[in-house]
């Protein structure tokens, strides 16, 4: 980090202000030119408060050189982290699929599209029993006894689950749960990111609607700060102007997300677009983009779904993708 003194900020000025900094145990050089007075802060700089320093008198200019984020940087932890969900590891050479409904309705459904994800290929089953819907007189999920048909559908099929965790008060519920996720709406409910920190389970965290990558990533780091790095990200559509789709699918992202962090990066194809027919191009463009995995949602009767039906691919089509899928994976393999 380096900071900017106006100029003539007096020396003892400067010294108390150096003394301030080695506080937060830095190392502080200084170089002195003819109208400026330059601060180059060296060491772990993510606790320092930038707009505390800018809001000094004899500060000009503050300027960041290494990320904010620390434990999800790629420049402190180069290899690939492969996160285990139940048995199934994803990240590094890791690709995978996690496919299901967007909400569970009944037992016999959320069984039933286990069974045909998993035929299909799919290594993970999602479906929301907690559902965080933009109208408060939509279905919200069944809640906990939505997770006890996930739970049934987890042990006839053999798929370890996912499922969006909406209040820290939830979570003695989630002990048999896979994977948790936080969806894009909470992705900065720090309460929330820090309450998963604290516990082991592997986290999976969509992208907000409208969330640089960078705070993405500071999001992750809450949740690693905390002592869980197992943290998967999720991208899912951002807003836009755009309005022919239900979201705009930010395939570039994967690919600098890729290099910014060593975190595996999914990409879910069904929130970022809103149409099901684009479901395959983009999953097949998330594999050429760099992603370690896809969400997908699959519904056995769109038309009666109570929640993202229109979006849903059948299990025969999402079958199909898979193939597809499949097959894109394989031909980047031998690149
Ligand atoms: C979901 O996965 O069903 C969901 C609500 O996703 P998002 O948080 O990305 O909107
Ligand atoms: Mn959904």
């Amino acid at each position: 980090m380096i900071v900017i003194l106006k100029e003539n900020t007096p020396k003892e000025v400067q010294e108390q202000f150096i003394a301030q900094l080695k506080q937060y145990q830095l190392e502080v050089h200084r170089s002195q030119g003819v109208h400026t007075t330059l601060l180059g802060l060296v060491g772990d700089t993510s606790a320092v408060d930038v707009s505390k320093i800018e809001s000094q008198s004899f500060v000009q200019e503050v300027k960041r050189i290494q990320e904010p984020y620390k434990k999800a940087n790629r420049k402190f932890h180069p290899a690939d982290t492969v996160v285990e969900v139940g048995e199934v590891p994803i990240g590094g050479d890791h690709f995978q699929v996690i496919a299901g409904p967007c909400s569970v309705e009944t037992e016999k459904q959320v069984c039933q599209v286990a069974e045909q994800v998993k035929k299909a290929g799919a290594a993970l089953l999602r479906g929301g029993a907690f559902k965080p819907r933009t109208s408060p007189y939509n279905f919200q999920g069944l809640g906990e006894q939505g997770l006890g048909f996930l739970v049934q559908a987890k042990k006839t099929a053999g798929l370890p689950i996912v499922t969006e965790l909406m209040s820290e008060e939830d979570l003695p519920l989630f002990a048999p749960v896979d994977l948790i996720q936080i969806g894009a709406r909470n992705m900065q409910n720090f309460r929330l990111l820090k309450a998963v920190g604290r516990q082991n389970k592997p986290v999976l965290l969509k992208r907000g609607l409208a969330n640089t990558i960078e705070e993405f990533l500071m999001s992750a780091e809450y949740i690693m700060a905390e002592g869980n790095e197992n943290v998967i990200l999720c991208e899912r559509g951002i807003r836009t102007f755009e309005t022919k789709m239900r979201n705009t699918l930010d395939l570039a992202a994967v690919s600098l997300l890729k290099e910014l962090t060593h975190l595996p990066v999914i990409v879910d194809p069904s929130h970022a677009t809103g149409l099901p027919r684009l479901v395959e191009p983009m999953s097949l463009a998330a594999i050429a983009a760099g992603a370690d995995g896809l969400m997908i949602e699959v519904h056995n009767n769109p038309e009666k779904a109570l929640c993202d039906g229109p979006q849903s691919l059948r299990p025969e089509a999402f079958a199909a993708v898979m193939e597809k899928i499949q097959k894109t994976k394989a031909f980047f393999q031998t690149l």
